[in-house]
């Protein structure tokens, strides 16, 4: 693309990401916390889901520091339900990085911000261009999208070499204005969110329709071209849920494990006989109440549940090598809980009150 028409393409963009952004609450937060947080929630999930959850995580810690000296019991709890928990763990273990090598405020530059645990090359970017108005490029799903259409890539933007190619054009097109490389990052990520969408581009929408090529070959809606991913492997599990009226017996998940830190019904990928015997249960005592699918980046997981009374018992042993501490919680406490979705499906199946 010549400079003029990079120019072009740049105040278009700019002119119409002023007119139609979307309103979301982390828009206009000049705190770069608040960015880092809304960024990191936003990988892998959508926006809508998001939005209680940041919503939520800030009211409760609203600070860096407040996040650092946190327990991770409580970060994850904050977490629960919205998956990738990893994610939960890195930005935890990253704040505490930030109060103790940078007197507890985000640095600006993308090369310090990618020596923090779980920051990657997208993410350095988007806080150091929204939050600091720093000239740091940022190429997510939506921005490779846009770029591959627009320009007509027809190579895998996931393969090494296209992604190389994506991430060198969106440096090139970043505009030289100050702060202007932040709005800029935006407006392509809205782009491809409301108009450059996955299946059928809205061209006739389109503010830079007259500069897309991809559009002018007729190729956009077959862009960009990836790699058909790899079917999640199916698993399948056998959750025990014990409850009474007022509790039911959760298990921690040993940190390193999916699902690390989070606690749920004992469950294992073997027979339910021998999960049950390490509980020191009969089998014949327990009811079936079904099967559910949980759907993973790389896992389809088909759990059947079975219930049964928690009885008198004060202590419970260990239900297998995956935990690391067991516990009868009062349902009360469930909504407060570091819990998966996961969980919170097999409580409902298991008819368990007040679950997450
Ligand atoms: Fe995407 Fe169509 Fe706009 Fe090109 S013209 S950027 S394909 S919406």
């Amino acid at each position: 693309m010549t400079r003029p028409a990079a120019r072009a393409l740049q105040r278009k963009l700019l002119s119409w990401y002023a007119a139609s952004k979307r309103d979301l609450p982390w828009r206009g937060a000049r705190d770069p916390y608040a960015i880092w947080l809304s960024e990191t929630m936003l990988q892998q999930t959508r926006v809508e889901t998001v939005i209680p959850y940041y919503q939520r995580f800030l009211r409760e810690l609203p600070t860096v520091r407040e996040l650092a000296e946190a327990t991770e019991e409580r970060v994850l709890s904050l977490w629960s339900g919205l998956g990738y928990y990893r994610r939960a763990r890195m930005l935890h273990a990253a704040a505490r990085r930030v109060v103790r090598e940078h007197g507890g405020r985000l640095p600006a530059s993308v090369d310090d911000l990618r020596r923090l645990e779980g920051v990657g090359a997208y993410t350095a970017g988007a806080v150091s261009s929204i939050a600091f108005g720093r000239r740091a490029a940022v190429v997510d799903g939506n921005v490779a999208r846009v770029l591959a259409r627009l320009f007509a890539i027809e190579e895998d933007v996931k393969s090494a070499r296209g992604s190389a190619r994506v991430w060198a054009l969106a440096g090139d097109l970043l505009p030289d204005g100050e702060g202007q490389a932040g709005d800029w990052n935006q407006a392509l990520m809205d782009l491809g969110a409301t108009v450059c969408v996955p299946r059928e581009p809205r061209c006739e929408r389109c503010p830079v329709e007259a500069l897309c090529t991809g559009r002018a070959r007729g190729l956009a809606a077959g862009l960009p071209r990836m790699v058909r991913k790899k079917a999640p492997r199916p698993v399948r599990r056998v959750a025990i849920v014990l409850a009474s009226r007022t509790s039911v017996l959760l298990a921690r998940r040993r940190a390193g494990a999916l699902f690390g830190g989070l606690w749920e019904p004992p469950g294992t990928d073997g027979p339910l006989e021998a999960l049950a015997a390490s509980l020191g249960l009969d089998v014949g005592a327990l009811e079936r109440r079904g099967e559910l699918v949980h759907v993973l980046s790389h896992r389809r997981m088909q759990v059947e549940v079975v219930r049964g009374g928690l009885g008198r018992r004060r202590s419970w042993p260990l239900p297998g090598p995956e935990y690391d501490a067991v516990e009868a919680v009062p349902v009360s406490r469930l909504a407060r809980g570091a819990h998966s979705a996961l969980t919170r499906k097999i409580l409902a199946l298991a008819g368990v009150p007040g679950g997450p």
